[in-house]
């Protein structure tokens, strides 16, 4: 395993299908407490309100707690310098796509596009009773707990719970570029939320160098990371980006 930000520079500026895969670390400098770890949501919340069956069971008392956890942070949430680096990239033809198991909208809100949501996202809700799907407005959000606009059904937020199946057209999606990438960015994540982070093994499988930026080493470092970056996503990701533009071909 290498630490050098100048080959992971290099790589990054000569990579034909460069992919970046991101976890809750990338938002953590917005604000975004991640899950595990000091201060993690884990510490305040029991993650049974992320189970589909106890939410259904518990409707009326699992909203006020989820938009707690996810919907008033989020909300308020501005992306850092590492979403807006990624975005730099895919704007200049760099970055090929942003595979991410976040769902706080970061990655758009600084400008990337072409962004595979892995675990659904919490700007929409699915009715289960009308089958809609429900924007969240501030409105629906004021409720203390959200109902239907349609049909005063139960609102499922549009993110996947545990033990629900990743959107079959993001699963696609993500494997598609994971499998033509040649250089895998692998930013803040811990490498244990199945199926997601089987992913970088895929991309490493198939031949891609995997480059890693992470706080502290995950389950992916010293098995298939071959470049460990280790530090704040939001310092590194400007730094391998002036790092980068030395073995880009110059502009003028
Ligand atoms: P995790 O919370 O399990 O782990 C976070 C990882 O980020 C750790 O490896 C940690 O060392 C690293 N990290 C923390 N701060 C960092 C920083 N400033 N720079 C770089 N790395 C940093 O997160 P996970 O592995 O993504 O899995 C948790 C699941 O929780 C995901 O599926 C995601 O959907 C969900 N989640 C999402 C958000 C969000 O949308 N922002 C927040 C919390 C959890
Ligand atoms: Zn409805």
């Amino acid at each position: 395993m290498d630490y050098s930000l100048e080959e992971a520079a290099r790589r990054i500026a000569r990579a034909r299908h460069l992919v970046a895969f991101t976890g809750a670390g990338i938002s953590a400098e917005s604000g975004i407490p991640t899950f595990r770890g000091p201060g993690g949501i884990w510490d305040k919340y029991d993650p049974q309100v992320l189970e589909l069956d106890f939410f259904l069971r518990n409707y009326d008392r699992v909203w006020p707690v989820i938009k707690d956890m996810f919907y008033t942070v989020i909300h308020k949430a501005e992306p850092n310098p590492a979403h807006y680096t990624l975005a730099d990239w895919e704007k200049r033809g760099l970055l090929k796509a942003v595979i991410t198991q976040n769902i706080d909208n970061l990655h758009q809100k600084a400008g990337s596009r072409n962004v595979i949501e892995y675990h659904g996202n919490t700007r929409q809700a699915v009715c289960l009773d009308c089958g809609r799907t429900v924007p969240l407005t501030e409105e629906i959000l004021s409720q203390q707990v959200p109902r239907c606009p349609h049909c005063g059904g139960r609102l499922k937020p549009d993110f996947v719970f545990f033990g629900e199946p990743i959107p079959p057209e993001a699963a696609r999606k993500a494997l598609e570029h994971t499998l033509r990438s040649d250089v895998y960015l692998v930013i803040g994540t811990t490498g244990i939320i199945i199926p997601a982070s089987l992913l970088p093994y895929e991309a490493k499988r198939n031949g891609a160098t995997v480059i890693e930026v992470n706080l502290h080493p995950s389950e992916y470092t010293g098995k298939i990371t071959d470049i460990f970056l280790q530090g704040k996503a939001g310092e590194i990701l400007p730094a391998l980006a002036k790092e980068t533009e030395k073995f880009l071909p110059s502009s003028n």
